[in-house]
């Protein structure tokens, strides 16, 4: 069975950048018209082109850079504050301004899953203010997803988690370092935004078979998603004792998408549907990562929606009551999971081993009650709305249409009649 487990990067990719831009104390201004002193600087540093008056046209400049930056207005704010540094350079407020700047227009760029704008925009940051730690962590977790390699990553995290709460991210970093230990063994080859790392001494790996099965992969579940991922994807292919030390999640994971796709392939061959169906269940997981903008997504969704589309994929019936020999033991005996434990953060933790098949088929169960009922694109605009910051119950309400409490209970009818559907159907068919 695909099962996979993708780790939340919430946490730590967002709200870095919230601190305050400090305004420099020299000139005295109404906030309002901050901009317009860099008028009057320039024709009074015209008048008397004394250094004390070129320092207060530059922080006149800073004033105005800072002024934009509040209202989001990146690139004109760098525009400032860049005149700022050229009138003088050795004021390091300036450049820690500019880095500031920099690194939330950086930040939007990841949030538009722009990785490579992204990218390029931290490490123009971290120029300007080599020592910001958040700007090094932020860096680490794009690098992540557009690199195959962790070596820079690993020191980026590292380098930034000394000054931040390093503990919190002590488990990470270790990580990291064994993936870095594996990378040795290993090959890398690119197509278009695809980047296969595969192992050396797996049985010989076709990787233009794979890279044709990820491009139809992508291109069905964005028919369905309405989603076409434009940025590098990252597939990581090892045998199963090093999938095991790559990977943080519960100890049954399949397969897991952590930013990238990392399966574990010993005694799969390319053509197998098993392979194919555990590619698309991943990317599915990385489509939904994009389009919820990385917040927290719940666990029915995410295993719900990637099951469904990999079952598709696979050119199977996701209604199939084959698929649900759990749920229907569970409805007899009463032990269902109830959707709302199944939308908290930390339920794939607290699976039972015992739970965690019923669990999935519970989950694909629900989304097959959404597409029925609701179609599938109230699933998408759920996800705009997680995406928009709306807490769980608001997004369902304004995504799907009806309440959660109203949708467990609904669902677990339509289960009775889906299931007396289902052992009808051997009887009446021919
Ligand atoms: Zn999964």
């Amino acid at each position: 069975m695909a099962s996979g487990w993708r780790i939340e990067f919430s946490e730590i990719s967002s709200g870095w950048f919230e601190a305050s831009f400090q305004t420099a104390s020299w000139v005295v201004a109404a906030e309002s018209d901050a901009c317009s002193l860099v008028t009057d600087w320039e024709r009074y540093y015209e008048a008397y082109p004394t250094d004390a008056n070129r320092k207060q046209l530059a922080v006149a400049n800073n004033n105005c850079g800072i002024e934009y930056a509040d209202k989001g207005q990146w690139n004109t704010a760098e525009r400032y504050l860049l005149k700022a540094k050229s009138l003088d350079p050795e004021n390091p407020m300036f450049k820690r301004s500019l880095a500031n700047v920099i690194a939330h227009r950086a930040q939007e760029a990841f949030d538009a899953n722009e990785f490579r704008l992204a990218q390029a925009d931290y490490e123009k940051a971290l120029r300007y203010d080599p020592d910001n730690s958040q700007i090094k962590m932020a860096l680490s977790e794009v690098l992540y997803r557009v690199e195959s390699r962790t070596d820079r990553v690993r020191d980026y995290a590292n380098d930034g988690a000394q000054d931040l709460n390093g503990g919190k991210f002590r488990e990470k970093i270790d990580q990291y370092g064994r993936e870095m230990m594996i990378e040795r063994k290993t090959h890398e080859e690119k197509f278009r935004n695809w980047i296969l790392r595969f192992q050396e001494g797996l049985p010989e790996v076709e990787t233009a078979k794979i890279f044709d099965l990820l491009e139809d992969i992508s291109y069905r579940i964005g028919e369905d998603l309405q989603y076409w991922i434009k940025r590098p994807v990252v597939v990581v292919l090892t045998d199963e004792a090093s999938f095991k030390a790559i990977h943080t999640g519960p100890r049954w994971a399949g397969a897991l998408n952590d930013g990238r796709i990392k399966v574990p392939i010993t005694g799969v061959s390319w053509e197998d549907q098993s392979f194919k169906r555990i590619l698309a269940h991943e990317y599915t997981h990385s489509v939904i990562e994009d389009l919820a903008n990385r917040r927290f997504v719940p666990f029915w969704f995410e295993e719900g929606v990637a099951q469904y589309e990999e079952l598709k994929v696979a050119g199977e019936d996701p209604g199939d009551s084959k698929h649900f020999f759990e749920v229907s033991r569970a409805r007899r005996d009463g032990s269902l999971l109830l959707i709302r434990d199944l939308s908290t953060r930390d339920i794939a933790e607290r699976l039972t081993p015992g739970q965690v098949q019923l669990a999935y088929q519970e989950s694909l169960a629900f989304v097959l009650y959404l597409v029925e009922n609701f179609r599938f694109y109230t699933l998408t605009s759920f996800l705009r709305e997680i995406r928009s910051g709306k807490n769980l119950e608001e997004a369902v309400t304004t995504g799907i249409g009806r309440n959660l409490d109203f949708l467990e209970e609904d669902w677990k009818s339509w289960l009775g009649w889906k299931w007396n559907v289902e052992l009808q159907t051997p009887i009446s068919s021919s």
